[in-house]
């Protein structure tokens, strides 16, 4: 019985992801009395490897071959679900983001393994194995249990902090071939934003809403999140004018992401749109509004005109960089 945990590599280097992974796996193998062996996918030097070490895995599998340089789902869950069976786990983490929503349900198809998707704390209780999850777009929480021999959690992003222990992991190298079959979807050219903070990544994101007024108003809201190194976002209706690009839009029917600091300039604090930004470790609302419902959910408010108090921040940030 072991946990094992699925860590994402991006061009063959791990990120924070992938260490808050194993260290939440790190936190159900404590409670399970077992370790943790982590599975990476694609070309990863050893170096790297190794980081997963240091986060609590006992042992990293790393497989590699020419069919699995990029993500296929199918193929994915099938070198997933035969280490499993091989590491005789009865948990298996997955990231709750794209990758994690393609792969986790093949794999509990093909183990009969049950899911706790987006669980964002560690299990409350191990028998019956039971875990943690917002629901009703943020508005509520649900206890779930989990009953089948194998488990799979999905872990909302940004929900659990990075834990280091001093470790000395053992790589196993891996080449499992897969069915040709399976392999559906070729990658054949990945063009990359550049300069751009990637939001469902960031750390700090600053977002705008209708209280920005027009499209002609961002400079000041851009200039903060490049002072402070964040991706920039925005309320729904804010995209559906065209003010700001759809991939920025957060809410229900846009990302769901956790920053560790979300700051909300002029926007209200609807349902929709808390639902994608509540699991954030830190909420800021810039608001006119003293009643408005944003300030419900944040953690820190300023009530004020947004294109007084933006530029007032940025020389405050300029300042405090000096
Ligand atoms: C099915 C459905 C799905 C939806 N999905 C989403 C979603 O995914 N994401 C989303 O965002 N919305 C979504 N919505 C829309 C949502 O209900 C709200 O209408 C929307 O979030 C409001 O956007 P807003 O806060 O930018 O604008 P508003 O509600 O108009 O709020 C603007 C805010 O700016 C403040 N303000 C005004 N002037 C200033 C100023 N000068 N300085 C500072 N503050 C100022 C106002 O006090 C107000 O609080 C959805 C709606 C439906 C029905």
């Amino acid at each position: 019985m072991s946990v094992l945990v699925y860590t994402e590599n991006w061009d063959g280097k791990f990120k924070k992801l992938s260490f808050e992974l194993v260290s939440y796996a790190a936190g159900v193998a404590k409670l399970l009395n077992t370790t943790v062996a982590a599975v990476s996918i694609g070309r990863v030097e050893e170096n790297e490897l190794k980081k997963l070490g240091n986060y609590g895995a006992v042992k990293i599998i790393s497989v590699n071959n020419d069919q699995l340089v990029s993500l296929d789902s199918q193929a994915y869950a099938s070198v997933i679900s035969e280490i499993s069976v091989k590491e005789g786990a009865s948990v298996i983490v997955f990231a709750n983001n794209n990758t994690g929503k393609a792969v986790a349900p093949r794999v509990s198809v093909r183990l009969k393994a049950g899911v706790g998707s987006g669980v964002s704390r560690l299990p409350l209780n191990v028998d019956p194995f039971t875990v943690y999850k917002r629901t009703y777009s943020g508005n509520a929480f649900a206890h779930v249990i989990i009953k089948s021999a194998v488990k799979i959690i999905t872990l909302a992003q940004n929900s659990f902090d990075l834990i280091e222990t001093a470790n000395n992991a053992t790589i196993e190298i891996l080449n499992i071939s897969v069915d040709p079959s399976l392999l559906k979807t070729s990658v054949k050219d990945v063009q990359k934003q550049s300069g751009k903070i990637v939001l469902t990544d960031a750390d700090i994101v600053v977002s705008g809403g209708r209280g920005m007024k027009s499209a002609d108003n961002w400079s000041p809201l851009i200039e903060l999140a490049t002072l402070l190194g964040a991706a920039t976002a925005c309320s729904r209706p804010v995209s559906d004018e065209g003010w700001r690009p759809h991939d920025e839009h957060t809410g229900q029917t846009g990302k769901i992401i956790a920053p560790n600091l979300y700051i909300a300039v002029g926007i209200s604090g609807a349902t929709q749109h808390l639902a994608g930004i509540s699991s954030s470790k830190y909420i800021v609302a810039i608001n006119s509004d003293k009643d408005a419902p944003v300030f419900e959910a944040a953690q820190y408010g300023i009530v004020g005109d947004a294109m007084k108090v933006l530029p007032k921040l940025v020389a405050a940030v300029k300042e405090i960089k000096k």
